[in-house]
């Protein structure tokens, strides 16, 4: 951890000298929040259907194996391949073994935060295969060669002038930072492209055990015209979007659309079930489906399995206090904000990305608007204690949190500690001389002890004398 944390501290504390950066953030972050907010009245019943996503989610991950293998029924009962891919690096060398035997050099793509988890565009490019981006957003940070930095809004990082530059470089013309003339141009290129390719990837909001059918939820339309118009489609699953019954769309849907972008529902729901049929005329020929486990098996059960229930709405990362200030580049990961401080280390097993369970204030918001009621703090807490039991902590640091704990888990030990740090609070200067507090305090006074406690008063009024 000792050598991670100056990684994320580094890139937070550019992001955060980075005016334009954070007025992006700031703007971005508030309207989606603003959105949410308006929509919340008109939304009845919200913590019962909360609760009952909570459970179906847990429920489903509790027989995760059985629904799976009925989703796979389904699939193949219609004609489509179904591989169950262990990690990054067999989802992508199914697609590029997949590509290179149908002859395909360019294809078409949705955003996809499972494509990003795995590095399917690189693997492709790698390989001589050019995948193009079609979400607008997601189009834009692979012109400027980035990542996403948030859910569902993989540019809210860009202003217009900065995409105007990006696409007049890329298209070779001075390109105007109006946001009409961009998206103009956008959309006849990305026309062309999903015309001419002969395969279109995209990931899955959600996958019906009941029916084998895929669902996305676009705002743009670009997964429509990904999913349909190539001959040969692949998605890719992360293994715990499946949701058992059709039905359970309905919640599902009325509780992620309004997290994410404060609408009732998005422009589109596709409701995809390929390959065409024997009697339909249009749709993919070909459809294989990739189910990706990539780690998540190993948080199936365990203490932290609550992040599987994630719909990926992003309404987490908008309320972050620490995602505020430092966007979504700076935790180095694909997924951000609260959501990815869990995954990400639990997806790497702690291996990378230790310090993200450190990237909070255990403020409580991320919990308060989760759709599906994901418990942050107790799981942020639960994994700096596993980096704790691993030995991943500095020694400094454990070292005074034992001593801490010490002292504060007996009656006695604690009032002679408060007594202590009443009588030497002079000479730790407000805090900042005081070893583990003093970089968190170097920009805020700690609050010095009260002159009486309140165990002194409580004492007091009862007539005893102090333990
Ligand atoms: S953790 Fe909850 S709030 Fe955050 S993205 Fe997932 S569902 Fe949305």
């Amino acid at each position: 951890m000792a050598n991670r944390i100056p990684d994320l501290l580094l890139r937070s504390e550019r992001a955060i000298s980075d005016s334009q950066l954070q007025r992006a953030i700031d703007f971005a972050t508030s309207r989606l929040r603003d959105h949410r907010a308006k929509i919340m009245p008109r939304m009845k019943g919200w913590e019962e259907m909360r609760e009952q996503a909570r459970e179906l989610r847990l429920h489903t991950l509790a027989h995760l194996d059985e629904y799976l293998e009925a989703l796979e029924r389904k699939v193949m009962q219609r004609g489509g391949h179904v591989f169950w891919a262990r990690d990054a690096g067999e989802a992508t060398q199914y697609i590029i073994e997949l590509a290179s035997r149908r002859r395909v050099r360019d294809l078409v793509k949705t955003k996809s935060m499972v494509t990003e988890e795995i590095g399917l565009n690189k693997s492709l490019e790698q390989n001589g295969i050019h995948p193009v981006e079609t979400d607008l957003g997601e189009y834009i940070v692979q012109l400027a060669g980035e990542t996403p930095s948030h859910l569902i809004a993989p540019a809210f990082h860009k202003s217009k002038e900065q995409v105007a530059e990006i696409f007049s470089r890329h298209f070779g013309t001075s390109i105007p930072a109006e946001v009409k003339t961009i998206m103009g141009v956008a959309r006849k290129e990305l026309r062309g492209k999903f015309l001419a390719a002969p395969m279109g990837i995209t990931g899955a909001n959600f996958a019906v055990a009941e029916t084998g059918t895929l669902v996305l939820v676009t705002n743009e339309g670009n997964g429509r015209l990904t999913s349909f118009l190539p001959p040969i489609l692949v998605s890719i699953l992360g293994m715990e979007k499946v949701v058992p019954r059709l039905a359970d769309l309905e919640l599902l849907l009325n509780l992620l659309v309004p997290s994410a972008t404060g609408q009732r529902l998005t422009t589109y729901v596709s409701l995809l079930s390929p390959p065409r049929g024997p009697h339909e005329t249009r749709g993919p020929q070909e459809f294989h489906l990739i189910i990706l486990d990539n780690g998540r098996s190993s948080i199936l059960g365990g203490p932290f399995a609550d992040i599987l229930t994630c719909l990926r709405c992003g309404a987490c990362l908008n309320v972050c206090p620490v995602y505020q200030k430092i966007g979504g580049h700076s935790y180095g990961a694909t997924y951000t904000g609260p959501m990815g401080a869990v995954l990400s280390p639990l997806l790497s097993e702690l291996k990378n990305h230790d310090s993200l369970p450190h990237a909070s204030t255990l403020c409580g918001a991320c919990a308060e608007v989760c759709p599906v009621k994901i418990p942050f703090p107790d799981l942020l807490i639960g994994l700096r204690q596993s980096q704790v039991r691993q030995g991943k902590a500095p020694f400094g640091q454990s070292l005074v949190f034992s001593l801490w704990s010490w002292l504060w888990s007996h009656s006695r030990r604690y009032a002679f500690s408060a007594r202590l740090a009443r009588a030497f609070w002079p000479l730790l200067g407000n805090g900042r001389k005081f070893p583990v507090v003093s970089g968190w305090a170097s920009g805020r006074d700690l609050p010095p002890p009260a002159p009486r406690t309140f165990r002194d008063l409580w004492h007091e009024r009862n007539g005893r004398s102090r333990g």
